[in-house]
């Protein structure tokens, strides 16, 4: 008995080795598996970029995007984000949109400046519009406003954040370009300004509607915003539909379906400034249809906006599920679509017709389109 006793207790020891050995060789097989498949998912990712991006429509083919952003200035970005999420000490923003949203739960500074840094290189990757967008805004802008901290501080999720910040600065070329005397919006990598007419305040289009969405009350009674805005409204959720795809594609989680729907009810309160302006500020619209310029850059947005939002549908957003927030996209643009007659008298006016993501340079100057780099 004595003798036989070590002989459990050595194999007991054999057993010790080997359970161990297995289950560090079963780790190590399933972390050389794990990179594999995190490669693969990479590499189609990248292998269907390509579609989501040329989906987008560009604002005019004979000035097709450039979106380089020279090191330097990324350099310059990242040192000034870097400052401004260390100094920020979440500050108020008077920004209607933002109003009193909430915070983000506290995070420390290196952990914000993590998160930032993540959200711009995820920009960078799969939305470069966005990214040349928000680099150069910043850098024009920084000194007068923190900009940016605000709006990436006031989103509790990653896909929020980046919404915000791309949405938000494209907003502000009042403050990136004060040399503008007329309305300027970002396109693309350009800024294009045409000259503003006086028009009516968007309040008058309450009186249109006759089912109210929550977004109606931020818009057109608090902010009351005029033809010009609206039109800055459909350019910045336009941007909004792209990043809410772009982030559906390459990262998990669901589609934002507000984007797409706020889009839609912005190109409705379009349609209605036109029914405003033409049925009760006589002097105004016959600006407007001497105004080429301003039906150049409406034709395009709309046009962009359009194309955007079926890009969204065909990836998965419901048309006709609406919310409080903005109601469904179907019922918004078949109340847009109602006032068609008023773009075509509009566009006619001004004799602009067909073709027009194809004028030239010279062309649009002759129009009273202001182009330049942004
Ligand atoms: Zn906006």
């Amino acid at each position: 008995m004595d003798e036989k006793t070590p002989e459990p207790k050595k194999k007991r020891s054999q057993a010790c080795c080997i359970i161990p050995t297995v289950i560090l060789i079963l780790i190590v097989i399933g972390f050389v598996a794990a990179i594999f498949i995190i490669e693969k998912k990479q590499a189609d990712i990248v292998a269907d970029r390509g579609a989501a991006e040329q989906y987008s429509e560009q604002f005019n083919a004979s000035m097709p995007p450039d979106y380089t952003v020279a090191s330097m200035d990324e350099e310059t970005f990242n040192e000034k984000i870097v400052k401004l999420l260390r100094e920020y000490d979440s500050g108020t923003s008077n920004f209607s949109e933002i109003g009193d949203s909430q915070l983000m739960k506290a995070l420390t500074a290196d952990e914000s400046i993590a998160s930032a840094q993540a959200s711009m290189k995820f920009l960078k990757d799969y939305y470069p519009e966005g990214y040349f967008l928000v680099v150069n805004q910043v850098l024009k802008t920084y000194e007068e406003q923190p900009m940016f901290v605000n709006f990436f501080l006031r989103s509790m999720d990653e896909a929020g954040r980046l919404d915000f910040v791309v949405h938000e600065l494209s907003h502000i070329s009042d403050l990136s370009h004060p040399e503008c005397t007329g309305y300027g919006y970002v396109i693309e990598d350009k800024f294009i300004s045409i000259p503003e007419i006086d028009a009516p305040q968007g309040d008058e289009l309450l009186k249109y509607i006759s089912q109210s969405a929550s977004m109606d009350e931020k818009y057109l009674k608090e902010s009351k915003q005029k033809i010009y805005t609206t039109l800055d409204e459909i350019n910045s959720y336009t941007k909004s539909v792209r990043v809410a795809r772009a982030y559906i594609r390459y990262q998990t989680g669901v589609i934002d379906e507000d984007a797409p729907q706020a889009l839609s009810r912005q190109l409705y309160y379009l349609s209605l400034h036109l029914k405003n302006i033409k049925d009760h500020h006589p002097d105004a619209w016959q600006a407007l249809m001497r105004d080429k310029g301003f039906a150049y850059v409406m034709a395009r947005l709309v046009s962009m906006a359009k194309t955007e939002l079926q890009a969204a549908k065909d990836e998965g957003v419901s048309g006709s599920a609406g919310t409080d927030f903005a109601l469904s996209i179907d019922q918004n643009l078949a109340l847009f679509e109602q006032k068609q007659a008023l773009f075509d008298e509009l566009y006619a006016a001004t004799g602009l017709v067909g073709g027009l993501e194809n004028y030239t340079q010279p062309e649009l100057s002759e129009l009273g389109v202001t182009i330049e780099k942004f």
